[in-house]
């Protein structure tokens, strides 16, 4: 595995630095985003706050602005409160200690072994999503891996099988093979290092592990949202709070509502009118609809253009041109929402 590793692995930006703060950015990123995907995002990242002091003093807004496009959001929250906790308690370094480096806001059981061991060789094996295939694979494990038990069970495997010394090129290693060899679909058992090992190769099921998990249903989800507009062009954005139903949250965002009924309009404009006292059905000009997808939510998003005499200026609002909302830290729903409130203009 190490010798493989060695000669064929990809060449990854974050590949090229034992810099704790690089590791673990990289880490945080590559959760639920895909490399090539990654790459640009952790580039510009790096040149607006090379290093965690950088990130640590900034101001969120502009952490937000960076990670924009991203995607989960409370990555990048909890990855600058986390700086904070470095720089305050920690000497400005990544912890060493699995227990510490486990405390810090956004940083679970995955990756504090993928920092700890990329970053220091300490002995702590990753398990994640490509690393159990490739176990389940090489031992011909059925069942659903992510069963809390199972899941326990393929970490101490892991554990068992880590090369101690050499534990950050090790955990790569197995991650590179399930990124790029053992793959979901089609392994290319050929190419693999350790294919002599491979109990599902032998027994000719290597496609058929891991079974297949039930997939949480999809939920379908209309959000009709108001872009309110001045004669200045100007347009009026608020800021959800955290919850469990809340979307975007803590996002600057445009006014808008979770329907489900059928007159969605009726229902904005009624929110509308009892939280400012702006605007009754026919005010509402439809704007081009789309769609958008958060996790399990399918979002229709269904926008409307609200001409108004004057924006209510309330606590808790943000009045800024509607040319540029784009610019700010907002989510890509929001940034569908106000492209189709300057078409519309058009
Ligand atoms: Fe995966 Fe095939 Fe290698 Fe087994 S032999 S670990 S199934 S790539």
């Amino acid at each position: 595995m190490l010798s493989w590793f060695a000669k064929g692995k990809r060449d990854l930006p974050w590949r090229r630095t034992r810099d704790t703060y690089r590791i673990w950015l990289s880490e945080i990123m590559l959760q639920q985003t895909r490399v090539a995907a990654v790459i640009p995002y952790y580039e510009r990242f790096l040149e607006a706050f090379p290093n965690v002091q950088a990130l640590a003093r900034a101001r969120t807004d502009r952490v937000l602005a960076n990670w924009a496009g991203l995607g989960y959001y409370s990555r990048a929250r909890n990855l600058q409160h986390a700086a904070k906790e470095i720089v305050a308690r920690h000497g400005g370094d990544f912890p060493r200690e699995y227990g510490a480096a486990l405390k810090l806001p956004g940083i679970g059981r995955y990756t504090a072994a993928a920092v700890l061991s990329i970053a220091y060789d300490a002995p702590y094996a990753v398990l994640d999503g490509n690393v159990a295939r490739v176990l389940a694979r090489l031992g011909a494990v059925r069942g659903d891996l992510r069963a809390p038990a199972m899941w326990r069970k393929l970490e101490a495997t892991a554990q068992d099988l880590l090369a101690k010394k050499t534990s950050g090129d090790w955990n790569q290693a197995m991650m590179e093979l399930g990124a790029t060899v053992c793959t979901p679909k089609s392994p290319r058992c050929g190419e693999c290092p350790v294919e002599k090992w491979c109990r599902a190769r032998k027994l000719g099921i290597a496609e058929e592990l891991p079974a297949v998990r039930k997939k949480r249903p999809t939920v379908e989800i209309t959000l009709s949202a108001a872009v309110l507009l001045d004669p200045l062009g100007r347009t009026l954005l608020v800021r959800q709070p955290d919850g469990d139903g809340a979307l975007f949250s803590r996002m600057w965002q445009f006014p808008a509502l979770e329907t489900l009924g059928t007159d969605t309009r009726a229902a904005l404009a009624n929110y509308l009118h009892e939280k400012w006292d702006v605007a009754r059905k026919d005010a509402l000009a439809p704007l081009a609809n789309s769609r958008h997808s958060v996790t399990f939510r399918n979002v229709r998003l269904e926008p409307y253009l609200v001409r108004v005499a004057h924006l209510p200026n309330t606590t808790g609002v943000r009045i800024v041109p509607l040319s540029n909302v784009r610019r700010m830290s907002i989510s890509n729903a929001t940034r569908k929402i106000a492209d189709a409130a300057i078409a519309g203009l058009k």
